[in-house]
Formats: C-alpha cells, sequence, structure tokens
C-alpha cells in the first residue's frame, strides 16, 4: 500500500462542486481516498502545493495518435521533424521520438502528459486498424487511451440499416466494438464516405441516398445513436457530420442536431461545421456559431468539442475521404488517401494556417465563439481536433484566449479587417474562470465520455492529479504544470518528466451471444478479403486493457 498527499493546494474540482478551496488530496494505490480522520496521518510522499491550484489530469475527448491515418501523416512529413527542436533524444530511461504536428508514439505520451493530461481518446479508429492502434497505444506511455470505432460508412451496418431492423443494427454495432476492444462509437460523414470511395455522386444532404445501400445519412446516424443508447455505452454517439469545412455547411448541421433530437450525442471539432457562405463564393464565408450554440444552449443530450484553428503549420487527417480529396485539392499540397475494405477510408495533407487568410482567420475565431457562446462549459469541450486545428500542445494558448479579451483583441487587431465584420468574437466579453478551463479540460470531457473515474478528485477517482503554479501569464502556467501525478505515482515534477508508467487501454466491454458472432463472422466473409478469425481482438492484444463499463448486448 502507497498513499500520496497533496498538501495544501487550493483545489479546483468542479464534479464535487470545489472551486479554489484549500484542503488535501490523498491517494492510496492509485486512488483518490477521503482524508484520514486521524489528522497525525502520514503519507509515503508528500506534495507541498501550498499557494499552487490543483486540478484532476486533463481529459481529451477528441484527438488522433494512433492507427493508420496517423502514420501515414508521420511517413508524409519528413520535413516537419528535422532539427535539434523537433527530436527528442533517448534520455535516462525515455525513449528518442520526433515531434512536428503528428509526434511519433512515445513523445505523444510526454508530450500529453507534460501538459497535465493524463488521459485522450483516439476519435477515429476502423475496426479493421485496431490492432495496430493499440499496438501503438501500447507505445504511449503515461496516458491513459480509449478508441472510438468508425461505424458510418461499414457495410454490416449500412446493410443493417437499409433493412430497417434495429434489433440487428444493435447487434452488429455491439460486436464491431468488442472486435475492435473499442470504447464508444463514432459517424464520419455517414454514408457519404462510402459514396465518394466508390465514385458517386456527393453526399451533401441529409436525404442523398447512397448508392448501393440505398440509404441516407439520416438513416444511418438516427440508428447508430439509438444503438448506442439502448445498449447504454457509457459515451454517446460521437458524430462528425455532413460537408466538413465547406462554406454554408452549418444548415446542414443544424439539420443533424434536429434529426437526433432527443437522443445522446456528441458533436465533433463543431467549429469545422458551422459556416455560413456558399462552396462557390469563399468570399461570403462567415461565422454561424448563433444560431447552433443557440440550439446546444436549448436542448439538453447534447455536447460539442470545438476543433479550435490556431495560426501555424499543420497536418489535416480525416477519416472523411471526401474532404480529405477536397482539401489536397484546394491546397494543391501532397496528400494521401486510404480506403479501408468494406469499412471507411481517410485522407491526409498538410496544411497552413495563416493569420492574414481570411478564411483561416475566421475559423480561428469561430472556434473561440463556440467556447464563448455555449452557456453551460459541461456541453462544449476543449479539443483542437489534434493535429487538425492544430496540436493538442496549443491547449496552454487556447486557455489563455479563454480567460482574456485583451489578448482575443490583440490577436484580432492583426487578422484581415473583413474578419470582424463576419464574427461575433469582438462583442463578447466573456472571460473564463480557472473552474470553467477545469470543466472543459477535464471534468465536462469525462463526464461526456462517461469515465466516472475520471475529470475529478473524489474518492474512486483514479489518481491523476496536474498541480499549476498561479501565474498572470495562462499560457505559461498551464504550459509548464509543476507537478503531475498520474495514478498516485509522480510524473512530473519542476516541470521535468521523472518516470514513464504504461498508462492503460480503456474500453467497453460487451456480451456478444455466440450465434451473434457467428452470423456477423459468416457476414464479414461474404465480402472480405481476409478471413474472418483473423478479426477480432483478445485482451491480450491490449496493453493492460481496463474496461470501464459492462454492457449486454444479448443475442
Ligand atoms: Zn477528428
Amino acid at each position: 500500500m502507497s498513499t500520496l498527499k497533496i498538501a495544501g493546494g487550493r483545489i479546483i474540482d468542479p464534479r464535487n462542486r470545489a472551486d479554489d478551496v484549500v484542503g488535501d488530496v490523498w491517494i492510496q494505490d492509485g486512488r483518490i481516498v477521503a482524508p484520514p480522520t486521524d489528522a497525525d496521518a502520514r503519507a509515503d510522499r508528500t506534495i507541498d502545493a501550498r499557494g499552487c491550484i490543483v486540478m484532476p489530469g486533463g481529459v481529451d475527448v477528441h484527438s488522433h495518435v494512433a492507427g493508420s491515418k496517423v502514420n501515414a501523416a508521420r511517413i508524409m512529413r519528413p520535413e516537419e521533424r528535422r532539427g535539434e527542436d523537433r527530436v527528442m533524444r533517448r534520455w535516462r530511461d525515455f525513449r528518442s521520438g520526433t515531434i512536428g504536428s503528428v509526434p511519433s508514439s512515445f513523445t505523444t505520451g510526454y508530450l500529453y502528459a507534460g501538459l497535465g493530461y493524463t488521459t485522450a481518446v483516439d476519435a477515429a479508429i476502423p475496426p479493421l486498424g485496431a490492432r495496430q492502434a493499440h499496438a501503438e497505444f501500447a507505445d504511449v506511455p503515461l496516458i491513459d487511451k480509449a478508441m472510438l470505432v468508425l461505424m458510418g460508412n461499414n457495410h454490416l451496418i449500412l446493410d443493417a440499416v437499409r433493412e430497417r431492423d434495429p434489433e440487428r443494427v444493435r447487434r452488429t454495432v455491439a460486436w464491431l466494438l468488442d472486435s475492435a476492444k473499442g470504447f464508444g462509437v463514432k459517424a464520419v460523414n455517414p454514408g457519404g464516405v462510402e459514396q465518394w470511395k466508390l465514385g458517386g455522386s456527393r453526399i451533401a444532404q441529409w436525404d442523398d441516398c447512397v448508392d448501393h445501400f440505398e440509404v441516407t445519412p439520416r438513416d444511418v446516424v438516427v440508428a447508430l445513436a439509438d444503438a448506442v443508447d439502448t445498449l447504454g455505452l457509457p459515451h454517446p454517439l460521437h458524430f462528425h457530420g455532413l460537408n466538413l469545412g465547406l462554406p454554408g455547411n452549418w444548415e446542414q448541421t443544424l439539420e443533424g442536431m434536429q434529426a437526433l433530437d432527443g437522443r445522446r450525442v456528441h458533436m465533433a471539432h463543431i467549429q469545422f461545421h458551422s459556416y455560413g457562405g456558399t462552396p462557390d463564393r469563399p468570399a461570403d464565408f462567415g461565422s454561424e456559431v448563433g444560431p447552433l450554440a443557440g440550439y446546444v444552449n436549448a436542448h439538453e443530450g447534447i455536447t460539442v468539442d470545438v476543433g479550435q484553428v490556431m495560426f501555424g503549420e499543420t497536418t489535416s487527417m480525416t477519416a472523411d475521404g471526401p474532404t480529405g480529396h477536397y482539401l489536397a485539392n484546394l491546397l494543391g499540397r501532397k496528400w494521401y488517401n486510404h480506403d479501408v475494405e468494406q469499412e471507411d477510408g481517410c485522407g491526409v495533407s498538410p496544411i497552413v494556417y495563416e493569420d492574414r487568410n481570411f478564411i483561416h482567420a475566421l475559423q480561428w475565431a469561430i472556434g473561440l465563439e463556440w467556447f464563448l457562446r455555449v452557456d453551460d462549459p459541461w456541453k462544449v469541450a476543449m479539443s483542437t481536433d489534434h493535429p487538425n486545428g492544430a496540436s493538442f500542445r496549443a491547449y496552454p494558448d487556447v486557455v489563455a484566449l479563454l480567460m482574456s479579451k485583451n489578448l482575443r483583441d490583440e490577436v484580432m487587431a492583426r487578422l484581415p479587417e473583413k474578419v470582424r465584420s463576419r464574427t461575433s468574437l469582438g462583442d463578447l466579453s466573456r472571460e473564463y474562470t480557472l473552474r470553467e478551463i477545469a470543466v472543459v479540460t477535464r471534468a465536462g470531457p469525462a463526464r461526456i465520455l462517461g469515465l466516472d473515474r475520471k475529470g475529478h478528485l473524489g474518492p474512486g477517482a483514479d489518481g491523476d492529479v496536474t498541480i499549476y503554479m498561479p501565474d498572470d501569464d495562462r499560457r505559461r502556467m498551464f504550459a509548464f504544470p509543476r507537478w503531475v501525478v498520474k495514478g498516485g505515482e509522480i510524473i512530473v515534477e519542476v516541470g521535468e518528466l521523472r518516470s514513464a508508467p504504461g498508462g492503460v487501454t480503456l474500453f467497453t466491454e460487451l456480451d456478444v451471444s455466440p450465434e451473434s458472432r457467428r452470423e456477423l463472422s459468416a457476414r464479414l466473409a461474404e465480402g472480405a478479403s481476409f478471413h474472418p478469425a483473423n478479426f477480432g481482438l483478445r485482451f491480450d492484444d491490449l496493453a493492460s486493457p481496463t474496461p470501464v463499463a459492462r454492457v449486454g448486448a444479448r443475442p
């Protein structure tokens, strides 16, 4: 039994209603426990946190850190990974690696932990890519990992939706999730990726028909959201909508929210789905956050992460193949496309967001508008859709912008004049408090994910804690935590990594009946180029498999 006491810090723990309350946090054997009643009780180790801000470890609800498209991006960007400041050399027991917009596996863990993040969810893994993604998770130390499994263009799902058989959709979702040892369900441009792979006409509206399957995006997304809810998965359907990144897409975004009304849904990187204007007239581009945030404010069961754009060079990567194609043509940069048999695809291309570029400047403003126009911070999670809007390493910069209207105005002043009339950002005087920052970076994402042991400091929570030195320079404060504790172990001290324990893989445990497995394997075999016996993972394919929920899928 080992104990750690974090003594005398200013605790900000929104889930347990602690807002700057001076007190102690006790961790025993990796979990937070109530402080001992004996006032003289001593811990094995004590951190003197007097004067410091104590928060739960950060939780990233939407990121891309493993799997085939992440590796395609790593291979594609050698130019980004040269130079002393782009390389982490081997030191003490730590591994070497490269940085850039898509850091290598070990470096990803080191960098997240260095920012005080202790959990990250990869938002887009196809079932067939799960084996490799889990192998990579095993090489990403320090943070706990989970994956969302792509299902919106999966042939077995599309077949079940065409048959109007909710029971079969539910069984297929359970079987796919179990086979991938995933945590939750993701739908990306449902039906639209499949259509693009086959060379059909673009899916742009909710009632456009997907050739060969005779289903619409509306059919698919409603069926998946219903299946996720019927199964009782911890996290709602994680949804990437139609027309990502296209001017005028806000109308389909609103229609999607309405189509799912009454169901739980998490809308991913909502910034990229909130644009006014028309695709053929870029000059009309503008923000339509107003009506969308208004809808989120007025409805329960709907949450968003932002996908904040920050200026600089990064790599776009999406399971939305048609969007990857569109972007590559638009930017004229090198690009990579990948189809996943019967399941999905992806597109990858480098991108530079420039503050003198009207569209990029508006994207930056639209993301911030989302943070500032959703009234309840529990409904909006911090994300840059790493690395799409920016690297997760930009989170401290985003925090600083949310906490200072002056800082936002300073940036606005150097953007193209026209931007000011196309966004309400300049009129928004709201400044986030430290409590609100704690909500959008840890407590909220943990609640959105349904991770009961994350994002808070109450008894039973994982012993993941970040301790910051208060600093008026909020960027510096959040970029260099004084201590980071993972599972009760001090992993960062005085801003330096001390150790690198592995972290666990969080997944949802499902009861899938043998009949169900046989039936779905037989269906897979009908069209697959591989033997179904090679599909599906076992626990020993995962690094420290840790179920976070057990869900009954039944027959
Ligand atoms: Zn994403």
